[in-house]
């Protein structure tokens, strides 16, 4: 007789897992399947965030961070040191343990919660039936009244530059170096273009990024992208927006053996490099998620087409995170886990898809969430802003991280604040800052009150606020400002 439970969840990563354990929470009997396994073939719970994603991205960016501080920041506070090398075989070893810790910690929750973990392959046959099919082959199926679908997302390639996973690499295989390279291309200034080329550049390579586009991080507003893109450049980084890569040849016997083609304003350009990562963007796994017969809606890109609650077409399907729109983050995925569990067990919980913060996690990390002024200004809402640089906070000084800046952007007519961007050492904690405020309908006034502990980096989110209507204390204003009473 095959198993039954109220929810299976195909899929482990934040959305999926989440999504689990909140439903277990509320008394659902649950289930989650999983494929993937670790070398050593054990299944293993977390899917890309955990395995090859956010948490051994954000490892090597810090011991990266780490060693460029040792080697280029630490002279100026009087600290001298030999130069020192990286280790990179310790540097993986301590990010493959942060991982292992991280997904045995899935596991364990699993177990607190009752959660049923289900090793191998998960497939939607129709309402309240999916099959399970083991490494080994075998098919089980199990039945639900209520099955998420939480699938994820896979790097995408392109035909000019394919992956062999040697010299040739995705985002996984860039986690994964057995050394230095001493050139590095990469092809994409998206987020993991940015991240993972930072970490390569802090270790001693040469990193050339060339993306498509002319222009740079096109979400965030203008002038914090001249910013953070003038900061990088000062980093080492060889950032060539409007290049085309027209193809890729490979030499083992050159020195630099992948050699790329690409065509920019300039004209017809080659260069060669020791490992190139392609960062290109990630494409939902729906391919095989479902039997056609079941009728699941899945759009041209892919993704599985659901509402604002994440309802499939399906009766009592669900689907969560990168699978379905919006920006592919864990912590969007992981809300609406949450949402979908809450709303079975009859809650009306929501997400605010107006509100999820973005952090690319650079030194300074780079960070945004909500409107920007240019979007208001299309929508035909008229804003005011509020700037204030690190440079002239004195924690940031203190620190000797004193690059970027806050903008605050404010709708004018009832001083709410409705969008925020920081570049910053911490940026993404003090952006947490204003959107908490956002969720809460503050003004700008509101965030001036407010006491702020000096000295902190957070003093830079009150000198914004308080700049945009001309008080900020720490600058000159150029804003005119009230009267005295
Ligand atoms: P996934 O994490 O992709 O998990 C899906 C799971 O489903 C996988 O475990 C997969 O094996 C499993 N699966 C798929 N099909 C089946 C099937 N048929 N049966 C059983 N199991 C199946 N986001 C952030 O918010 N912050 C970051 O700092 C960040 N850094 C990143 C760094 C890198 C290098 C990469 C690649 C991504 C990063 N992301 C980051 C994005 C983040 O990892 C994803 O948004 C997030 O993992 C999506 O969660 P998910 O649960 O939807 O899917
Ligand atoms: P991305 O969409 O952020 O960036 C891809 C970049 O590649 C874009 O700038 C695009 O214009 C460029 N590009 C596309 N085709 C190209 C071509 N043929 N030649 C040159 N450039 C080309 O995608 P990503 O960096 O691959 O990241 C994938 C997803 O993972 C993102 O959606 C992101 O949200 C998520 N992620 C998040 C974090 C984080 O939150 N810190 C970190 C890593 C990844």
């Amino acid at each position: 007789m095959s198993q039954q439970f109220d929810v299976v969840v195909i899929g482990s990563g934040p959305a999926g897992y989440v999504a689990a354990i909140r439903c277990a929470q509320l008394g659902f009997n649950t289930a989650c399947v999983e494929q993937w396994l670790s070398p050593d073939h054990k299944p293993v719970y977390g899917g890309t965030c955990l395995n090859v994603g956010c948490i051994p991205s954000k490892a090597l960016l810090d011991t990266s961070h780490k060693f460029h501080e040792m080697q280029h920041r630490f002279d100026a506070h009087g600290i001298r040191v030999e130069r020192g090398a990286i280790d990179v075989a310790a540097m993986m070893a301590r990010k493959n343990q942060v991982v292992g810790q991280l997904t045995k910690g899935v596991a364990g929750l699993f177990r607190s919660n009752k959660v049923t973990g289900i090793s191998g392959r998960g497939r939607l046959l129709g309402r309240g039936r999916v099959e399970v099919t083991a490494t080994d082959g075998e098919r089980q199926e199990i039945n639900a009244t209520h099955v998420i679908l939480a699938s994820g997302s896979e790097p995408m390639t392109i035909p000019p530059t394919p992956v062999d996973n040697d010299l040739i690499v995705d985002s996984s295989g860039a986690l994964e170096f057995d050394a230095v390279p001493e050139k590095l291309g990469v092809i994409g200034a998206g987020v993991i273009g940015l991240e993972l080329g930072s970490v390569w550049s802090r270790l001693g390579s040469k990193v050339t990024i060339l993306e498509a586009l002319d222009d740079f991080l096109p979400a965030l507003d203008r002038k914090m992208a001249r910013e953070s893109l003038k900061i990088l450049v000062r980093q080492g980084l060889d950032i060539q927006l409007g290049a085309r890569v027209a193809g890729s040849r490979i030499n083992r016997r050159r020195k630099h053996p992948v050699t790329v083609s690409y065509r920019n304003a300039e004209g017809d350009r080659e260069a060669s490099f020791d490992k190139l990562i392609v960062a290109v963007g990630r494409r939902p796994v729906s391919g095989d998620l479902a039997d056609p017969a079941a009728g699941l809606a899945v759009d041209e890109r892919g993704f599985v087409e659901v509402d604002e609650f994440c309802a499939a077409n399906l009766a009592d399907v669900y689907a969560v995170g990168d699978l379905v729109r919006g920006p592919m983050l864990a912590h969007k995925g992981m809300e609406e886990g949450v949402m979908v569990a809450e709303r079975l067990a009859g809650k009306k919980t929501q997400v605010n898809y107006d509100l999820v913060p973005a952090v690319i996690y650079t030194h300074p990390e780079i960070a945004w969430a909500g409107k920007t002024e240019d979007e208001m200004k299309q929508a035909g809402v008229e804003t005011i802003t509020g700037n204030f640089a690190f440079a002239a906070s004195g924690r940031a000084l203190a620190a000797h991280d004193t690059d970027g800046m806050v903008k605050l952007v404010v709708e004018k007519a009832s001083d709410r604040i409705v969008g925020c961007q920081v570049i910053g050492a911490s940026a993404a904690d003090l952006l947490q800052q204003m959107v908490i405020a956002m969720e809460f309908g503050a003004s700008a006034e509101d965030i001036a009150l407010t006491m702020f502990p000096h000295p902190a980096l957070s003093e830079v989110v009150h000198e914004s606020a308080l700049a945009v209507h001309g008080h900020a204390i720490h600058k000159a204003n150029r804003k005119r400002q009230e009267p005295a009473p």
